[in-house]
């Protein structure tokens, strides 16, 4: 991806908008601030382009009837807001204070202010919290990012955890070079959507063990994943499955542990809106837009439309 060098002026200057995260929501809020001439600076953490970097095809972004792949959007995305004026700035946002007037971000030693603030931080998967899964995370065996690790398991049998588009996805993807793939889901179908169900179903290569969990992820000699110990979730029956790769897709924690101080979040941490809205917060110039707010629908398209609503109220407010 292409990355740009910002200077910033952290004693002296105020911006006018500041856009946290690098995801759809975030790239889109950056094109309509860039577009209306506000010059938005950027934020990018951990995580650069946000989670679609991690997906193989997308199929349903409007205007790629052949799809395309979610790096790719990503870049083009980046592009686009880089294209208009915005500027990007790799940052970890710490904490913030939110006044009516004057928004804080510190990062780190420094901090940087803000007439409006975008947040736009995203979500990170969800992990199981059980014995094996922190000891193997990584290059391990245990992982939560079928296109960013599948190639490793070539002709090995692997586990994928979950029930939901994304389980579907990672096992579909995984059988490009897996021997198996054997799905352990914890009720009796899935959450995905038909379409990705039904290919999951009908491909050969793919096994599901319906109302099952995992219950401990078990090292070979090596100190890499041996097998997955798991149990019934309705009859509790245990029995060991041997994989190699554990590919774990049971959802997202949003990533807003740093506003919980000044924002209204909901009992999983997700952002609330005002009511009304679903971008607006309580402060007059914060938004929120994307997975970090939105547990509903949380598509790709649904956080580039809360990316561009909330930089039009931000766009707005600025001018009142
Ligand atoms: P999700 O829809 O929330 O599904 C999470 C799955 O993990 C569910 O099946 C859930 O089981 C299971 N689960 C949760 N906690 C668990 C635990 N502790 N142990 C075992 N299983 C657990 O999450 P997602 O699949 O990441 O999808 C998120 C959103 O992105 C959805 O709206 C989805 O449609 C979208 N998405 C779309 C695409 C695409 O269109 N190409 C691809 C990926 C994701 P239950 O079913 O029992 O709750």
């Amino acid at each position: 991806m292409e990355t740009t060098s910002v200077k910033v002026d952290l004693q002296k200057f105020m911006e006018n908008i500041i856009i946290i995260g690098t995801g759809c929501a975030g790239f889109t809020a950056g094109i309509y601030a860039a577009r209306a001439n506000l010059n938005p600076l950027i934020l990018e953490g951990k995580q650069p382009g946000g989670q679609l970097t991690t997906t193989s095809e997308v199929e349903n972004f409007p205007g790629f009837p052949e799809g395309i792949d979610g790096f790719m959007l990503m870049d083009n995305l980046r592009k686009q807001a880089l294209k208009f004026g915005a500027r990007i700035k790799h940052a970890l946002v710490n904490s913030v204070i939110f006044g009516e007037g004057k928004k804080t971000l510190k990062l780190g030693d420094e901090s940087i202010e803000a007439k409006a603030v975008i947040i736009a931080t995203g979500a990170a998967p969800r992990l199981l919290g059980i014995p094996g899964e922190q000891e193997m995370y990584g290059g391990k065996g245990v992982t939560t990012c079928a296109t960013c690790d599948g190639a490793f398991y070539r002709n090995m049998d692997v586990v994928v955890v979950g029930g939901g588009d994304s389980a579907c996805e990672e096992a579909l993807f995984l059988t490009r070079f897996c021997s198996s793939v054997t799905i352990l889901h914890r009720r009796d179908q899935f959450r995905a959507s038909k379409i990705m169900a039904q290919r999951v179903l009908e491909h050969p290569k793919i096994k599901v063990l319906w109302e099952t969990k995992p219950e401990k992820i078990i090292p070979g000699e090596d100190g890499k994943a041996k097998s997955v110990m798991i149990s019934g979730t309705k009859d509790g029956k245990t029995s060991e499955v041997f994989c190699k790769g554990i590919f774990v897709a049971i959802g997202h924690i949003p990533n807003t542990e740093c506003f919980k101080d000044e924002l209204d979040l909901d009992e999983n941490g997700y952002l609330l809106p005002l009511k009304g809205s679903n971008v607006l917060t309580k402060i007059p110039g914060v938004y929120i837009a994307g997975d970090c707010a939105d547990h509903v629908y949380r598509q790709a398209i649904t956080a580039s439309g809360m990316g561009c609503q909330a930089a039009i109220e931000a766009e707005r407010w600025l001018a009142e």
